[in-house]
């Protein structure tokens, strides 16, 4: 679930509230028309409006949900059309007119409730003209009554209103934050926790959204430090780790930010450079192999030897997704730098004959 559905799950609500009112709204005038109160004309101007209005809109919407319908504008509409009706109908009753009133505010109030209990303003729109003449048509006596049954539903939705709000913020917050730690997961499973490096996960996400060649060609370089185990062996297993974490830095630091480094397995390393000439990419690899030497971490064989942790690299072209074909052909570049005597960076065979 993404922010994206959550808005529309609440958009959803919204439209939904506004075919209850619609459908509400066809039902009350049909029912109006068949059986009046009161039965003085029964087929009015507002009445018929609000059937076939309410019904056409229902319609309309039904057919296509993705069309928008302004509830505020449709519930004001719906508001003046009922205050016509509840006016010009009370006018023509000769007694119980009061009571007339009291009930029908109580419809169009009935109405309003039901549809519109997450939505004060719609519902205000709805009922405040009906309400507005009510209050002038009756008697004084009558006004307490009716501004209690205004003011009940008026409240209650506003309570409504802010618990909803309240609970939607901590849902949305709670979603959020979801998003969020997901994101970190995400973030986490690609990336090799002691040198903070993308792992092979990483690697292949990155390849699966690498850029298009703009200019250049993209290489792949193998890199593994020189006699780590001898190194792990003299110093033990954490000064180990700490060589690693440093060797990492020095490689990160060596190439530019697009470039992708990934540890591949235990001291070996796998920079991916693209959109790159040769001669860059071996400029590149240059650097590495100097900076990490540069680090001048010791490293003493034994009593008569000692050195400082080097590095030595295999490079080969990446071309058409073909990563295992690189690879196997950086490796092969890398054994050869291996044999040739370590702290040394070789090209693969085709790109010594290009
Ligand atoms: P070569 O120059 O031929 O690469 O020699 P090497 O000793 O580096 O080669 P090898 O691949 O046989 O040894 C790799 C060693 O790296 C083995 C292990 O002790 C060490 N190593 C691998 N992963 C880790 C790690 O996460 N931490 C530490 N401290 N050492 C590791
Ligand atoms: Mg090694
Ligand atoms: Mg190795």
């Amino acid at each position: 679930m993404t922010s994206q559905s959550w808005r529309s799950l609440v958009n959803k609500k919204y439209q939904l509230s506004l075919r209850l009112f619609l459908f509400l709204n066809a039902a009350s005038s049909l029912f109006s028309v068949t059986n009046p109160l009161y039965s003085v004309r029964a087929l009015s101007a507002p009445l018929l409006a609000i059937f076939t209005i309410s019904l056409g809109l229902l319609v309309w919407h039904w057919k296509n949900k993705k069309r928008k319908i302004n509830i505020p504008a449709v519930s004001a509409i719906f508001g003046l059309l009922w205050a016509w009706q509840i006016g010009s109908k009370s006018l023509l009753i000769t007694h119980n007119q009061a009571a007339y009133l009291m009930m029908a505010l109580l419809t169009v109030l009935f109405i309003g409730s039901l549809a519109f209990i997450s939505n004060i303003k719609a519902f205000t729109l709805h009922s405040l003209p009906s309400f507005a003449v009510c209050l002038w048509l009756s008697p004084h006596e009558s006004w307490l009554r009716m501004f209690y049954f205004f003011a009940l539903p008026m409240m209650a939705i506003g309570i409504h209103n802010w618990l909803q709000r309240r609970n939607d913020n901590f849902a949305l917050d709670l979603l959020t934050r979801l998003l969020e730690e997901r994101e970190t997961l995400t973030d986490l499973s690609m990336m090799d926790p002691l040198t903070g490096l993308y792992n092979r996960r990483g690697l292949q996400s990155r390849l699966e959204n690498l850029p298009t060649v703009d200019s250049g060609e993209h290489f792949v370089m193998l890199l593994d430090i020189d006699h780590f185990k001898a190194y792990n062996d003299h110093y033990g297993h954490m000064m180990g780790d700490q060589a690693l974490i440093r060797v990492s830095a020095a490689i990160r630091d060596a190439v530019r930010s697009r470039d992708i480094v990934a540890r591949f397995g235990g001291e070996e390393f796998m920079v991916l450079l693209t959109n790159i000439s040769l001669e860059h990419a071996r400029q590149t690899a240059e650097r590495i192999r100097q900076k990490v030497y540069d680090l001048k971490i010791p490293h003493m064989f034994n009593e008569s030897v000692a050195t400082n942790v080097t590095i030595s690299i295999g490079i080969a072209i990446y071309e058409g997704d073909e990563l295992e074909t690189a690879l196997e052909k950086a490796d092969k570049a890398l054994y050869e730098a291996k044999n040739t005597g370590r702290n040394n960076i070789l090209l693969s065979e085709e790109l010594q004959t290009a």
